[in-house]
């Protein structure tokens, strides 16, 4: 296909707004696409290269911006190039602005050339040669590769009539911007083919490619879509989750997968014992070089291969997690990874398993899939078999029962992890879906200021440290209890809460120790119910510590009034 061609197209569909036109816009353009619709596929959604490839241009605007000016012609300087810009907002209609006449008057004077499969014998551009172009301005590197990368693009440009240049600029710049999402390139290729959306859609989770999965809807059908698998290297998307409760999700599944939400970063490991080990992060980039931990556990702990799902996490000298922000800093690390790695050490742990042993499990239910992780990580013969020691691996409790949740979570919160996450036992692995199959806990909407009536001494390494405080509101001149907060916050933490309320000690029974009423911390919670449990008459869910109100007393903190209003909501 010509680029001409595509850039008209494409401007049609620039000018549409209507989704359902949009949709047969794209439908037909794929249907006229030929050899070239993968690469199509992909430019009309204005990628370059495959969603799950990390390959970039590495170029930035001011590339792009010298090139355009070159292909302008002697009197256009990249400067003039940003003040049309500062002017229109809009790198391709900047582009379209400019006459280059270059090749576009040749291409006329021969007659033009080419058909609309691409295999053009004239000199118009095609969408094969912006393609090839492109996929070699990436390639090029080391010194000279920047001055290599202005003349390719500069070449390309050369050759644009306006509305090309207006779309190679989008193109380029990754501005394609003309309302293509996912979606619309997923129903399209369905219409065009004539093939079932939700066959498209899953051989699009499987691949991440839009160009190879609409030339196998072409060309194979949906026994062809069926056979696309998981391909070892080539990452997934990650599944995600919506905010919920609790409450929501054992009345919704009778038993919710519950998990440790551990404070780390996203990983999808694809180990092959006779291939290659690679790492990604959330956004399918490639973060191998500079995670060589997760690579030497790979190599240690596993047989077979494998994509596992999971988190990185880097855990201090006290055994509690370091702020996700450092671990973060690992992934962008390509020099001294080294030296990073002693700073700032990071382990896996994984909590889900989309291919072991040659299958793909994206459809098996979690519980199953859950199964299968823990006989993958724990298959070396050393491996402790015992799945709260083995290695790398995140634990699931299946349960219905409100304060087994609440203990998993004080317990995950405790070792300075996030709280817990819940999920569907039944379901599947959806990748890039934010279902309702795994949910996060809710932010706090809002909190009570309780004050701090009673305490308990750790165990432990903690045996110094006050923990586990029992919250009260006013009443009057009383103060009832509606809860207790296991901190779950850093050791360090709860020294200086330790420090704080120790003066205020009033009586102390074993591990039980009576407060003065003195501090206030403010807590958030997930519900309030009604509860034989505490003097109120109510106790808070999940109460969690958000901090203390140091400009608060007791008799500033919150009422059993206010308890009883929040308690209706
Ligand atoms: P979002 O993904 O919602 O945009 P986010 O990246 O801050 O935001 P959250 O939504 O808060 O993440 O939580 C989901 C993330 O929690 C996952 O992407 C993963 O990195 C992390 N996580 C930690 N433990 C688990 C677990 N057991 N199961 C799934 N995800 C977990």
């Amino acid at each position: 296909m010509e680029f001409a061609t595509f850039a008209d197209r494409v401007a049609a569909i620039d000018a549409e707004s209507a989704d359902l036109e949009i949709v047969a816009h794209v439908r037909d353009l794929f249907a006229d696409a030929g050899d070239d619709l993968p690469v199509v596929a992909r430019f009309v959604q204005g990628r370059v290269f495959p969603a799950w490839d990390s390959t970039t241009l590495d170029i930035g605007p001011n590339t792009c911006y010298e090139a355009i000016a070159r292909a302008a012609g002697t009197n256009v300087d990249a400067d003039d190039v940003e003040e049309r810009l500062a002017e229109r907002g809009e790198i391709g209609d900047v582009a379209a602005s400019y006459d280059f006449g270059g090749q576009q008057g040749l291409g006329a004077f021969t007659g033009g050339g080419g058909d609309s499969t691409g295999s053009s014998g004239g000199d118009d551009l095609t969408v094969r040669e912006v393609d090839e172009t492109l996929a070699e301005l990436a390639a090029a590197e080391g010194a000279g590769s920047q001055d290599r990368k202005v003349d390719l693009l500069f070449g390309l440009f050369n050759r644009c009539s306006s509305s090309e240049a207006r779309y190679l600029a989008r193109l380029v710049l990754s501005e394609m911007r003309i309302g293509v999402g996912e979606g619309a390139v997923r129903d399209a290729i369905a219409e065009a083919f004539d093939v079932p959306e939700d066959r498209v859609e899953r051989a699009l989770q499987v691949s991440n490619d839009y160009g190879q999965v609409a030339r196998v809807a072409r060309d194979a059908g949906v026994p062809g879509l069926d056979d696309i698998e998981l391909e070892l290297g080539r990452p997934v998307q990650a599944m995600l989750a919506q905010a919920g409760t609790v409450t929501d999700a054992i009345a919704e599944w009778d038993e919710a997968g519950v998990e440790w939400k551990y404070d780390g970063a996203r990983i999808q490991l694809h180990y092959d014992p006779g291939g290659e080990t690679r790492v990604f992060s959330r956004n399918m980039e490639e973060v191998t070089d500079a995670l060589p931990e997760v690579v030497e556990f790979a190599a240690e702990a596993l047989d077979e291969p494998v994509i596992l799902d999971g988190e990185v996490v880097a855990i201090d000298e006290g055994g509690s997690p370091l702020p996700f922000q450092e671990v973060l800093k690992r992934f962008r690390r390509k020099h001294d990874v080294a030296k990073a790695r002693e700073d700032v050490p990071v382990r896996p742990v994984f909590f889900d398993c989309l291919h072991a042993g040659g299958e793909d499990l994206l459809e098996v239910p979690l519980t199953s899939r859950h199964e299968r992780l823990e006989s993958v990580l724990a298959a070396r013969p050393d491996q402790n078999q015992d799945p709260a020691e083995v290695d790398g691996l995140s634990l699931l409790w299946l349960t219905d029962d409100p304060d087994e949740i609440e203990a998993v979570d004080a317990d995950a919160l405790e070792a300075g992890h996030e709280g817990i996450m819940l999920k569907n036992p039944e379901s599947a692995y959806s990748p890039g879906r934010r279902g309702k199959n795994w949910r996060k806990r809710k932010p706090d909407v809002e909190t009570l200021d309780c004050v701090v009536t009673g305490a308990e001494w750790g165990e432990g390494r903690r045996a110094t440290y006050l923990g586990t405080f029992e919250l009260s509101v006013r009443n009057g001149d009383d103060l009832e209890t509606v809860g207790k907060v296991a901190t779950g916050i850093t050791d360090e933490k709860l020294e200086e809460l330790t420090e704080l309320l120790d003066p205020h000690i009033a009586a102390e029974e074993g591990q039980d120790v009576e407060l003065e009423p003195a501090v206030v911390f403010e807590v958030g919670y997930e519900e309030i119910q009604a509860s034989p449990t505490y003097s109120s008459g109510y106790a808070l869910r999940f109460p969690r510590f958000v901090g203390v109100r140091y400009d608060k007393g007791p008799e500033e903190a919150d009422t059993l009034e206010r308890v009883e209003t929040l308690q209706g909501k």
